[in-house]
């Protein structure tokens, strides 16, 4: 598999902080206030989207639904959404850096069946024949600057992408920070069932309103992915709102957990 390669070419500085997003937005609804602190900080920062490549072969009708609900059925949709990504990021001052790996929903199995078919498939069990994606993903993982720290998705909510990603940043043995998945923290449960066992010390990062204004600005870049979670913009920037004062216990903040 080849890496989308130019961000990382055109980098002059190491990062501080490398953020894992298994899709082209879950990064930046998740910590795109944290992010945008950073950057103003002087900190450089990566967001590195996992699953941004653009599938060959047949597309499963479910792909297919996906693509005309996100309004790109007439394009190369996981290329559309790298546009948006970079547009996010350009508004945070991070820089983007897109795997070619495949989301689950383009996924087969060495004899063509789509690995994940249908919109229950997301949320279930891993596919054996992603194993082999688990490892390749980890020893990728493994090579990213080792002067960064990693930021990864808790997996909250169960999308199989997410976990995966998790997975695999946790078989590198790399310290992690791990972030709470936005929207699907936001119902009630959701974390607490992704920390699972073990013993975890959150930790609250308070956001600004220049913060918070930067993080809705840059999530409204994700066009295609709103009304996926949303009834449109204004309603985005509510939930972003609520959902920050719900962390902070009334000032807006992001929640991040570690080990
Ligand atoms: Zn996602």
């Amino acid at each position: 598999m080849q890496l989308y390669a130019s961000a990382i070419n055109c980098q002059d500085g190491r990062p501080d902080w490398i953020y894992l997003s298994p899709h082209l937005d879950d990064a930046v609804f998740s910590c795109g206030g944290r992010i945008a602190l950073q950057v103003r900080a002087g900190m450089r920062v990566w967001v590195v989207t996992v699953c941004a490549g653009s599938p060959e072969g047949p597309l499963s009708d479910f792909a297919q639904a996906l693509h005309e609900y996100w309004g790109l059925a007439e394009t190369d949709a996981p290329a559309a959404r790298r546009e948006e990504d970079r547009a996010a990021l350009a508004r945070l001052g991070a820089v983007a850096v897109h795997w070619d790996f495949w989301d689950c929903i383009y996924r087969r199995a060495p004899d063509g069946r789509f690995l994940y078919p249908n919109y229950d498939a997301l949320w279930g069990p891993i596919a054996e024949e992603d194993g082999a994606l688990r490892e390749e993903l980890a020893l990728r993982m493994a090579e990213l600057p080792s002067s960064a720290t990693l930021c990864v998705p808790l997996g909250a909510g169960a999308h199989v992408d997410h976990r995966l990603v998790r997975q695999a940043a946790e078989a590198t043995g790399r310290p992690l920070v791990y972030y709470e998945d936005y929207p699907y923290a936001g119902k009630p449960g959701r974390v607490e069932q992704a920390l699972g066992e073990g013993i975890w010390r959150a930790e609250e990062v308070g956001l600004d309103e220049v913060a918070l204004e930067a993080k809705i600005a840059a999530a409204l870049c994700y066009r295609s992915q709103i009304t996926s979670f949303w009834a449109g913009e204004a309603d985005l920037a509510a939930h972003f709102r609520a959902y920050a004062a719900a962390v902070g216990g009334g000032n807006p903040a992001e929640r991040y957990w570690r080990r």
